[in-house]
């Protein structure tokens, strides 16, 4: 299952930050990569550093039309996710009875690959049709970054917590107390 996150609606001056921390949790909750439908290179190259010494592969791309984005998607056979307030709640579609047949429902969505769109203030209106599924991660305002993190997890059952990243140049041992890193570049 490949898992790609496109990020519309980013306001350069305004969202660096937030769109960075869309990018980063997509990355470290096991996602491949993220499109930005934005030509924003002080994104790209926060999250590419992070990639470079964190390890792994995931990958950032800008510029991106998230028109066309979408189409090749399902043209390649992928399903299309758009997270808002105004979908499906996320328990519901995970616990849909018939996961064969229903179309509003994880369990059809478990073995494809998703293209898991997150907005910014608000979203072109055209995105509700184009989505396979509009999926709420509860029914309340709050904010991209958390409604992606639960969403991956949901749709990974909490396998992406283990995931390890290769290449890195360090890598955290986890403690309950202090800080131990491993320094991967020295010998
Ligand atoms: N009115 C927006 C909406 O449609 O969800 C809220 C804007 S919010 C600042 C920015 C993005 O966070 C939204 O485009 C959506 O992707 C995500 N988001 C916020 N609350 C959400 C929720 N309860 N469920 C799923 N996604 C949510």
């Amino acid at each position: 299952m490949k898992l790609v996150v496109l990020r519309i609606g980013h306001r350069p001056m305004r969202d660096k930050r937030i769109t960075t921390h869309v990018g980063l949790t997509a990355r470290a909750l096991g996602a491949n990569g993220m499109l930005l439908a934005a030509d924003d290179p002080n994104v790209k190259e926060s999250i590419d550093n992070v990639v470079s010494r964190w390890g792994g592969d995931f990958f950032i791309e800008i510029g991106v039309d998230w028109r066309k984005a979408i189409k090749r998607w399902k043209e390649e056979g992928g399903m299309v996710v758009h997270l808002t307030m105004y979908g499906l709640n996320l328990p519901d579609v995970i616990e849909s009875a018939d996961l064969t047949n229903s179309t509003n429902s994880i369990g059809v969505m478990r073995n494809r690959d998703l293209l898991i769109i997150v907005g910014a203030e608000k979203v072109p209106p055209g995105i509700y049709d184009l989505a396979d599924l509009n999926v709420a991660v509860g029914n309340q305002p709050h904010s991209e970054v958390a409604a992606l993190a639960i969403f991956l997890d949901r749709v990974q059952d909490g396998a992406e917590l283990r995931g390890t990243f290769a290449g890195c140049d360090r890598e955290i041992v986890p403690t309950n107390v202090g800080k131990l890193v491993i320094d991967r570049t020295s010998g």
